[in-house]
């Protein structure tokens, strides 16, 4: 497909099968465990044209190869895997939990050496990376919504001789290309706003070096962490309005953060769309809009936060993010979430719904708060 077509254009029209006299224009999933011999997929957990479908469009959005997974984590798991025995990786003080989690497990087992580094404090990220394997970067951060310096950061990165991985569920790759910064992996949570109706578990990475893409193909046959041909299928059919459902959603999320904002029992609104936060000028320059997350505090009140997310009728009192339907949560309500992460900050994944039912929704749950 012309590399020239916009991504709105892309996410619908990548992926299909080619257009010749009675083929159907979606790739079915296909239900089969191996292949008749004499061609080169061989079995089930080699390859599947409802990959394949997923794993183009996923392509051609990032500009490299895709690789679809079992989960997002079981992508991580892939890309960690590429880490020399005792080799060191530079990791975000504030990421996905799930990812600390792993590489913390790796560390404790003698496995790899973990540095943690604020990711927006580019001059930090850049003196850990001296002697580092990977540079693993995740932007914006979950849930302290941080914006890192993808171009920076990756020349850094390259420079020291490291692989350099974002994590780029939050931005999807509508928002953000982290391949064309100078990234060399770039991975999803494709159970979030990619597939986008919290129906499925799905990851994928995406690289343009042909080396790496064998090394974490090499690892999702090994380590089995395949995807399921319908979970695949349902992810290109959620994909094929991520556009449309962004930009609500998007919108919807400048829409609270400016609510929250004026909110008297909000002492902070963590949004790189508003023109105050720290990370704006840089989201705004590598990013083509501020995504649909956002986070605010309560002045310190945790309990009230729980109590909050307990009181929505509308949003969902729900872990994930990048569904349809809006959701939240206070964060620290896991034991693994980071404790620098504020325990009375509240995530908002933000659906599609209409902005003025989210906020009176809200506002009545805040209300909860006197
Ligand atoms: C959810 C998530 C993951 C993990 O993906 P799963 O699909 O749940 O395995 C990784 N990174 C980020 C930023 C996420 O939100």
């Amino acid at each position: 497909m012309s590399s020239d077509l916009d991504p709105s254009t892309v996410v619908v029209h990548a992926g299909r099968p080619e257009r010749v006299p009675n083929a159907p224009v979606n790739q079915s999933p296909v239900f089969s465990s191996t292949y008749v011999a004499g061609g080169d997929r061989g079995y089930g957990r080699f390859g599947n044209d409802s990959w394949v479908a997923l794993e183009e469009t996923l392509g051609e959005l990032e500009g490299g190869r895709g690789l679809t997974f079992a989960s997002g984590m079981a992508a991580v798991a892939a890309i960690v895997d590429l880490v020399p025995v005792g080799g060191k990786v530079v990791a975000p003080q504030h990421a996905y939990s799930g990812v600390l989690a792993l590489l913390d497990q790796q560390a404790a087992t003698n496995r790899l050496t973990v540095e943690r580094v604020n990711v927006a404090d580019t001059d930090a990220v850049i003196a850990a990376t001296v002697g580092a394997d990977m540079l693993w970067i995740e932007s914006p951060t979950n849930p302290a919504m941080e914006v890192a310096d993808l171009p920076a950061l990756s020349a850094a990165g390259r420079r020291a001789g490291a692989s350099v991985v974002v994590d780029n569920t939050f931005a999807t790759p509508l928002l953000q290309q982290p391949l064309k910064y100078g990234a060399d992996v770039v991975m999803h949570s494709a159970t979030k706003f990619i597939a986008g109706h919290s129906d499925v578990v799905l990851g994928a990475v995406v690289t343009a070096d042909d080396d790496l893409w064998n090394a974490i193909e090499l690892r999702r046959r090994s380590l089995g962490a395949i995807p399921g041909p319908m979970e695949a299928w349902l992810a290109l059919r959620g994909l094929r309005t991520l556009a449309l459902r962004l930009e609500r959603a998007q919108s919807n999320a400048a829409f609270l953060a400016e609510r929250l904002r004026e909110h008297p029992r909000v002492s902070r609104v963590r949004y790189p769309g508003l023109p105050d936060d720290p990370g704006h000028a840089r989201a705004a320059a590598q990013m083509s809009g501020f995504g649909a997350i956002l986070s605010f505090e309560l002045g310190g009140e945790a309990e009230g936060a729980q109590r909050v997310c307990e009181s929505t009728a509308l949003w969902v009192h729900a872990t994930s993010l990048g569904g349809v339907e809006s959701m939240l949560e206070r964060r620290r309500r896991w034991p693994i979430e980071v404790p620098t992460i504020p325990d009375d900050l509240i995530r908002l994944a933000v659906g599609i719904e209409h902005p003025d039912d989210l906020w009176a929704d809200l506002e009545q749950a805040l209300k909860t708060l006197t």
